[in-house]
């Protein structure tokens, strides 16, 4: 199957919308209304959209694709996190991976559920952790791909919400007595569930987000508009390799995003090792880039550092990361490092996560240790859909 010629109707912002419309005397209301179908309703037809006039929606039907994900595959962990893996129309496969609440990763105590998205099909730049560049880049995620991600997901688990009402209903007509719990209370549980279920955002899917820059950009501000799914700059992380010139351009623009680096190596010798990127991007002209998004910025900016052992794990490690972190005003996460097949790389023992942990408290730093809630279910960077393709490629 190929990339459909018709522009999807969700990679148009509103202000695009309304020009359309306009040409097509169409009242701005109208543009309203088609807004709620498809982000607040989240349909994936044009026939559902009732209140629209049917005269419209063949005119937007003839003009514009409706894309939706096919969920190819999921995978659930034992602590709640989700795991999709979506086939998109050219039948390419992406990542997505839901977490649960889980307060001072990226956001602030009252999140509920953080998505992480993936913003192209493989990976260019090949850093050695990671399973989505092991078979190289395909192609970029057009803006309405990486929406998507987002409506699927939310789709996906309101469904599952409706079965358990539904489910929590036969229940207790067939006596809840029998399970200790109150009629009802499997319905509320369902019922409860709300409008919005993902407010917090990472962009550290499948892909270098910045190297799909005017598509990634144009996404983030349809997640962000009020009028598209109102989810605050200040809690949407794009977390970069270290694209030293995209982190300058986003520097310049006005919505507030937060920014992660994937550092994992605080010496050029140690992160070349690990991060091809490096040798083009090294880390004195990443700390310059870092620091002018730090200028227009009030928020820490958080180097991720995955913890592999043998390889970056040494306490030599701690002192030039505690330089660079009191530089940029950055807090550092320490992941353990998650096997990948393939990859020789093992994770250090829980003792020396400890240990690095500690050394790096001692100089001051703002530190986690983020035992991956994934563990479990290939959560590392694309090795679900590595595997499933090669599954496939094997059949
Ligand atoms: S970590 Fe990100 S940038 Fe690096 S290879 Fe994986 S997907 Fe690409």
């Amino acid at each position: 199957m190929t990339a459909p010629v018709k522009p999807d109707i969700k990679s148009l912002t509103r202000d695009e919308l309304l020009a359309r419309f306009a040409e097509w005397s169409l009242p701005e209301w109208r543009v309203d209304q088609l807004l709620q179908w498809l982000y607040q309703r989240r349909v994936t037809t044009w026939d559902e959209m009732t209140n629209l006039p049917k005269a419209m929606r063949e005119r937007l039907s003839a003009e514009f694709s409706l894309s939706s994900l096919t969920l190819s595959l999921k995978q659930g962990a034992s602590d709640a996190t989700q795991k999709f893996l979506w086939r998109l129309i050219d039948g390419a496969l992406i990542e997505s991976v839901l977490i649960p609440a889980n307060p001072a990763l990226y956001g602030d105590a009252s999140d509920r559920h953080t998505l992480c998205v993936s913003t192209q099909v493989g990976c260019a730049y090949g850093c050695k952790f990671c399973a989505s560049g092991l078979e190289g880049w395909k192609r970029n995620l057009r803006p309405e791909e990486i929406v998507e991600q987002i409506l699927a997901t939310e789709r996906w688990h309101f469904e599952q919400s409706s079965k358990l009402k539904v489910q929590g209903s036969k229940l207790a007509e067939d006596g809840a007595a029998t399970l200790n719990v109150e009629p009802g209370t499997l319905n509320s549980l369902a019922a409860a569930a709300p409008e919005r279920l993902i407010n917090n955002l990472v962009i550290m899917g499948m892909g270098e987000p910045l190297a799909n820059y005017d598509n990634l950009l144009k996404a983030l501000r349809i997640l962000n508009a009020p009028w598209g799914f109102g989810i605050g700059a200040r809690k949407i992380t794009i977390s970069t390799s270290g694209l030293a010139p995209q982190i300058v351009q986003l520097a310049g623009e006005p919505e507030q995003f937060r920014l992660a680096i994937s550092l994992h190596g605080a010496t050029d010798e140690v992160r070349s090792q690990i991060m091809p990127v490096n040798r083009k991007y090294p880390l004195r002209e990443l700390t310059s880039a870092c620091e002018s998004y730090q200028r227009k910025r009030d928020r820490m900016i958080t180097l991720e550092y995955i913890l592999i052992a043998g390889v970056n794990d040494d306490l030599l490690q701690v002192r030039p990361l505690a330089t660079l972190a009191k530089k940029l005003n950055a807090k550092v996460n320490l992941i353990p490092y998650n096997k990948v097949e393939g990859l020789q790389w093992r994770r250090p023992t829980d003792t020396a996560q400890e240990a690095f942990l500690t050394a790096l408290e001692a100089q001051k730093v703002v530190a986690t240790l983020r035992r991956e809630k994934g563990h479990d279910i290939d959560a590392a960077c694309g090795q679900l859909r590595l595997r499933t393709e090669r599954e496939l490629a094997g059949a």
